[in-house]
């Protein structure tokens, strides 16, 4: 059976907590501790099933594979988020509110592999496929790395590649983008559909290229760390691609090549932003300077904004 999208919308809400409280006014009637009991056991089967496996999810999302985008868009997120925010603790998925800890250790809702901000459900259980829709894109990597680690045994290499990675993901985990590691680079992508982000996306995206300049900055490892950022916004296809036998949320169009390239046009801690991304900032910065730079692929100099932090 088809359910539509309007009428999933509808129902998926209130399945959870309609079947619990139903269970629990049948069970009350022999006893209320049984009805606790039954109430709590709902929770953990639900629970579970809906935020850390893909089967339930998958269902109900199915030949839709713009569901999760269209769930934060019409509000239908903001049901899930009102009933979970009462549920015991911090940390929790930063789009549905379901808690990691407390009560979500104890029913093992566990986060995303690709952003510990998110749960499962939210993220990697979309459905197989791609949606097209605004996304803000930054991309970090080491400068001068090839050159760094052509005269070092790869065992160090590695070791730099890996305290890269951990810094870059801590500092860029603090806002609601999905974290991908590509090669020696990092990937964020920062959706504005998320309830968190919306209007504040570029804001949020530049805060994060300006913390990893000065996370740079700060390193005291053995040779200091200096960063090249390239960010950019506009239409991208994003959603589950399926890599071999798994399936991967990510992604893909010419906004994210476009990002990777300026990125490669950044100097040491320099952050180049696309003139497309940097209109959306409520609060441009005065300090910017405003070029044109080619960029492989592209026929014409691409307008950008560059600068550097203190
Ligand atoms: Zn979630």
């Amino acid at each position: 059976m088809r359910i539509s999208p309007k009428a999933q919308a509808i129902l998926i809400p209130y399945l959870v907590p309609g079947v619990a409280i139903l269970a629990a006014a049948l069970m009350s009637m022999q006893s209320s501790l049984l009805a606790v009991f039954s109430l709590f056991l709902m929770l953990a089967i639900l629970t579970p099933l809906a935020h850390n496996f893909d089967r339930l999810g998958a269902k109900m999302c199915a030949k839709n594979d713009g569901f999760m985008l269209e769930a934060c868009g019409s509000g239908m997120i903001s049901h899930f988020r009102l009933l979970y925010r009462h549920l015991p603790t911090n940390p929790r998925c930063r789009v549905c509110f379901v808690p990691f800890g407390g009560i979500g250790r104890v029913l093992w809702v566990s986060p995303s592999r690709k952003n510990p901000n998110f749960c499962r459900s939210c993220i990697d259980s979309s459905p197989e496929g791609v949606h097209d829709t605004e996304v803000g894109v930054l991309f970090v990597d080491i400068r001068g790395f090839t050159a760094w680690s052509s005269s070092r045994p790869a065992s160090v290499a590695a070791e730099r590649v890996s305290h890269f990675y951990d810094l870059a993901s801590r500092v860029l985990m603090q806002d609601d983008a999905l974290i991908e590691f590509v090669g020696d680079q990092v990937m964020a992508l920062y959706l504005p559909a998320f309830p968190s982000l919306r209007g504040r996306t570029a804001d949020a995206m530049l805060q994060a290229a300006e913390r990893l300049v000065h996370a740079a900055q700060r390193d005291r490892s053995p040779e200091s760390l200096r960063f090249g950022i390239g960010m950019n916004f506009g239409v991208a296809s994003i959603g589950n691609v399926r890599k071999g036998a798994q399936k991967d949320f990510t992604a893909v169009g010419d906004v994210v090549n476009t990002a990777s390239r300026l990125q490669a046009a950044a100097g040491p801690n320099e952050i180049v932003v696309a003139e497309t991304l940097f209109e959306k900032l409520t609060k441009p910065p005065e300090r910017a300077e405003h070029r044109h730079i080619e960029v492989k692929g592209k026929r014409e100099a691409l307008p950008v904004y560059i600068l550097q932090p203190n």
